[in-house]
């Protein structure tokens, strides 16, 4: 790595100094191997859904804390979330991400369980040599990501106030430094009419189901007129008991996506209408709920993602693939992606064709090769943090590739984790 200290006369930090450090964290994560794996492998046989993680997080902090962690647990607002701040030097601040919730049904078929331990192994590397960090690294665990936004929920409670870069690793069959991800809202719609029997009486109900076909069907014709990277799809909850009775209540759930927060919004009224014309037309009353949290695009910090490739290829990952060639999907790290500089590659563990969300690879993310790809994960992560809390350019880049990519103003205090220039003569 090249840093600007190497040109800095005045600078402690050299290039050697930060190769030493990563040799240090990648032999810690080696030496904690074992503990490692028995954190992704217990996860993984119990998947627990959002909101639910209870022992997952219970585990994660006991392992965090028997490992010299001040962990506190029920942070920012989540009580399955958790925080351990590392180190006492000033300096820029990291946060280092955990997440472990599953998917109904088919448990572990994101491979959370992996994210976890990868997360743990580089917090805890990252602890053994905190006397030696210019600055400081924030561990956090992360409930919610599949439903929820749990990141977006910890944001608004001060998750990542203070914090200068945000990064963790998704398990995936292919390598991308750079993935895209689009925005989510969920929608919840329940149709309310009157019940009546179908045959004898049907003048004398008026029909939810009705409502609920109309609404989906305007949707579907909707869809032929929205942008390319929008998505609208959803699911009946709730459509009736017996065909003989008109159904009174029914119910249905929509996810509305955009490739930006500013085509989400509008969407968003259009599908809304749709809604409630179906209800208009049936002569029922349409309860509309949006989720409290939408789910926002992700915008990957390039040099933070160019330092993970470059730590990922010294450790033997190769092909790494442009980000646009990965599919659309969403994550709650896009949020935390627009109030700070973020890091969210994947990582190859599985065949390019077991795709994220398949059964195959659940059972991938608890295979021998899942292990290997935590320890990997970790030490990648480790090497990553260490490049940005050392490298002044690095540190300059990030925030500058920050300020272009997003709107949003960037903090310029002069508070003890204000970090650039940290180089008088730079
Ligand atoms: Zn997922
Ligand atoms: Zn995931």
């Amino acid at each position: 790595v090249k840093t600007s200290n190497n040109d800095c006369p005045t600078s402690a930090v050299s290039a050697e100094d930060i190769a030493a450090l990563k040799r240090e964290v990648c032999e810690q994560i080696d030496a904690l191997a074992d503990v490692l794996i028995d954190v992704s492998q217990q996860i993984h046989k119990e998947p627990e859904l959002a909101f639910e993680e209870y022992k997952a997080s219970n585990l994660l902090s006991q392992v965090a804390t028997e490992h010299g962690l001040d962990v506190k647990r029920e942070a920012f607002g989540l009580s399955t979330a958790f925080v351990a701040d590392i180190g006492v030097n000033p300096g820029p601040k990291i946060a280092i991400l955990s997440e472990y919730d599953a998917l109904p049904n088919i448990g572990h078929a994101c491979g959370h369980n992996m994210i976890a331990a990868m997360g743990l192994g580089a917090a805890l590397a990252l602890n053994t040599q905190s006397t030696k960090l210019p600055g400081r690294v924030r561990y956090l665990g992360t409930p919610a990501e599949e439903r929820g936004a749990g990141k977006e929920v910890m944001a608004r409670n001060g998750a990542f106030e203070n914090i200068d870069a945000a990064m963790m690793i998704h398990p995936a069959g292919v390598n991308v430094k750079d993935p895209r991800s689009i925005c989510v809202a969920e929608v919840r719609v329940t149709m309310h009419g009157r019940q009546a029997h179908a045959s004898a009486y049907p003048e004398d109900g008026i029909n939810a189901l009705d409502a609920l076909v109309l609404a989906y069907q305007g949707i579907a014709a909707l869809r032929q007129h929205i942008g390319s990277g929008d998505r609208v799809h959803g699911i009946f909850t709730e459509a009736g008991t017996a065909p003989n009775v008109v159904p009174d209540k029914t119910s249905a759930l929509f996810y509305v996506r955009s490739t930006s927060i500013e085509g989400l919004a509008p969407l968003k009224k259009r599908v809304e209408a749709c809604l409630r014309s179906g209800a208009i037309a049936a002569g029922c009353e349409a309860g509309i709920v949006w989720g409290d949290a939408d789910y926002h695009n992700m915008v990957t910090n390039v040099p933070l993602a160019d330092a993970y490739e470059q730590n990922a290829k010294a450790l033997g990952l190769t092909d790494f693939l442009p980000g646009d060639q990965f599919p659309l999907a969403a994550t709650d790290m896009g949020n935390v992606s627009h109030r700070v500089p973020c890091l969210h590659p994947l990582i190859a563990f599985a065949p390019p064709e077991v795709s994220i969300h398949d059964p195959d690879f659940a059972t991938w993310a608890g295979s021998k090769r899942g292990d290997e790809t935590v320890i990997t994960g970790a030490k990648a992560l480790a090497m990553t943090a260490i490049d940005f809390l050392l490298n002044t350019t690095l540190q300059q880049q990030t925030l500058t590739a920050y300020k272009q990519a997003t709107s949003e103003p960037v903090k310029t205090d002069s508070s003890e984790t204000a970090h650039a220039p940290a180089c008088p003569c730079c």
